[in-house]
């Protein structure tokens, strides 16, 4: 067999210590697919006196990244610290001094990722990111390497444990949204400040990522329509199950067909997935991406998107891809976040399809004419609708139309004309419906 592979781990929290505990406890294995050992020669973290999960014998940790940075023999770094900075400063120490880089920050590439590929590109090496997106689930080599021969036509993701755990809690047990996020907090579901979960961030910087693959442009996460689930509540979700949907946080990308198939629609928001599809069944904190390429048709993917081991299982396929010099050709060949990659055109605009929208209106004749002649004015459609009784302590009546399939843009400014109007009590919604 080979010389051996030094590698490097900086952060050894949650997913540092798994990978530490894989590339130790299953070093045969890993030596097998790397075809040479890999040994991992230091350890940096914040605090050299933490307890930690793994026991890391003492002369490997150290505080320094300054002794990864400056010992040649180390080719390979796991960069596994969360956040922006000083995470981002790290990344470009470890390509300047002619380290690849295998990371799980997608926050840092979602900010960054263009530069930083671009750093990388200019030092020749290459930075993996597997674990970023989607933990376990191997998507990114699916979608770069495996599904290569397709244009892909849409992705629709499950991207974030931590809102697919409280949405699943909320309809299994008939618990409201605070109450389920704080046992999900209690449990470890949910981070103690869980915003960029709950409001589609976290999805929608793995949306970011994801498009960059499938369709080759580079949208900074930002200008992606984004919302989260906050707003959900068991009324809304016992009329979607009236109706035979659940309701889901869905990244979404898909080739917008009047674009000239350069466009690309972008959206995370809670969706209705029909009752029975793969999606609708994802519970809990599992993930799930369903892909349609041109030749293969539709895929669908299912797996723990985060936790210690899932997460770990893709940084070391990573690290061996690294070894053995898949990463360096993936990474060159695809044109990794390259930035004069052309810019698609990414608007929620773009997305046609049903929507579910509910009302909460004034108990009186003819508010419904006057909704459904608002709707109608815009060429909306309505499939159903369903009025349940008014709340007594508000007099409020929640007003739920399905429409048939419209243009978003035309549906949102229709919903916000309405809400202009004096038959409105309370804050409407708009949920786009996914069939298939
Ligand atoms: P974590 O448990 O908070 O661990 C972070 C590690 O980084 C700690 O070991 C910490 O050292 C070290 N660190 C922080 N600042 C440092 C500094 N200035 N110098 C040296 N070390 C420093 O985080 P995590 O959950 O493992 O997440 C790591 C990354 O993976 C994040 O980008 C996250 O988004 C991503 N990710 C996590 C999961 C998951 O399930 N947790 C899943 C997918 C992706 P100390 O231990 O000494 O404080």
């Amino acid at each position: 067999m080979a010389e051996h592979v030094r590698v490097g781990i900086v952060g050894l929290g949650t997913v540092g210590s798994g990978a530490y505990r894989l590339l130790v406890d299953s070093a045969a294995h890993v030596a097998r697919h790397a075809g040479r050992p890999v040994v991992v020669e230091r350890v940096v973290v914040r605090d050299p006196h933490r307890p930690r999960a793994v026991a890391v014998p003492p002369g490997l940790l150290t505080t320094d990244i300054g002794a990864i940075l400056r010992d040649p023999s180390i080719s390979v770094v796991a960069l596994l610290v969360g956040g922006l900075e000083p995470a981002r400063s790290m990344m470009v120490a470890l390509l300047e001094s002619g380290k690849d880089v295998v990371t799980a920050n997608k926050a840092l590439l979602a900010e960054y990722g263009p530069e930083l590929f671009d750093l990388a590109r200019r030092h020749g090496r290459s930075i993996a990111f597997e674990a970023a997106v989607a933990g376990g689930i191997p998507i990114v080599a699916a979608i770069g390497e495996c599904l290569a021969a397709n244009r892909i036509e849409s992705i629709r993701g499950i991207l974030n444990g931590t809102s697919n755990f409280i949405l699943s809690r909320m309809e299994e047990e008939g618990a409201d949204y605070t109450e389920v996020l704080r046992l999900a907090q209690a449990e470890g579901y949910a981070e103690a400040d869980p915003a960029m979960d709950v409001d589609g961030t976290d999805a929608t910087q793995k949306l970011a990522l994801l498009t960059h693959l499938a369709f080759g442009t580079w949208v900074p996460w930002a200008q992606i329509p984004r919302r989260g689930i906050e707003g959900i509540d068991l009324d809304l979700m016992a009329t979607a199950r009236e109706l035979g949907y659940r309701i889901r946080l869905l990244a979404i990308a898909a080739r917008a067909p009047g674009a000239g198939g350069g466009g690309v629609a972008l959206r995370v928001a809670p969706t209705l997935v029909r009752l029975g599809t793969p999606l609708a069944e994802t519970r809990g904190a599992y993930n799930a991406v369903s892909i349609v390429g041109d030749a293969v048709g539709r895929m669908f993917f299912h797996g723990l998107g985060a936790g210690q081991m899932p997460t770990a299982s893709a940084v070391v396929a990573d690290i061996i891809d690294t070894v053995v010099g898949r990463a360096a050709i993936t990474f060159r060949t695809t044109g990794m976040l390259e930035t004069d990659a052309p810019a698609g055109r990414r608007l929620e605009a773009g997305m046609v399809e049903r929507h579910l929208l509910r009302f909460l209106v004034a108990d009186r004749p003819g508010v419904l004419a006057r909704i459904a002649g608002s709707l109608g004015e815009q060429g909306i459609s309505i499939a159903s609708v369903i009025q349940h009784e008014a709340d007594n302590a508000t007099g409020a009546v929640p007003l739920v139309i399905m429409t048939h399939r419209s243009p978003a843009a035309t549906v949102s400014a229709a919903v916000d004309a309405i809400d202009r109007t004096d038959v409105i009590r309370g804050r409407s919604l708009c949920l786009g419906v996914v069939d298939d």
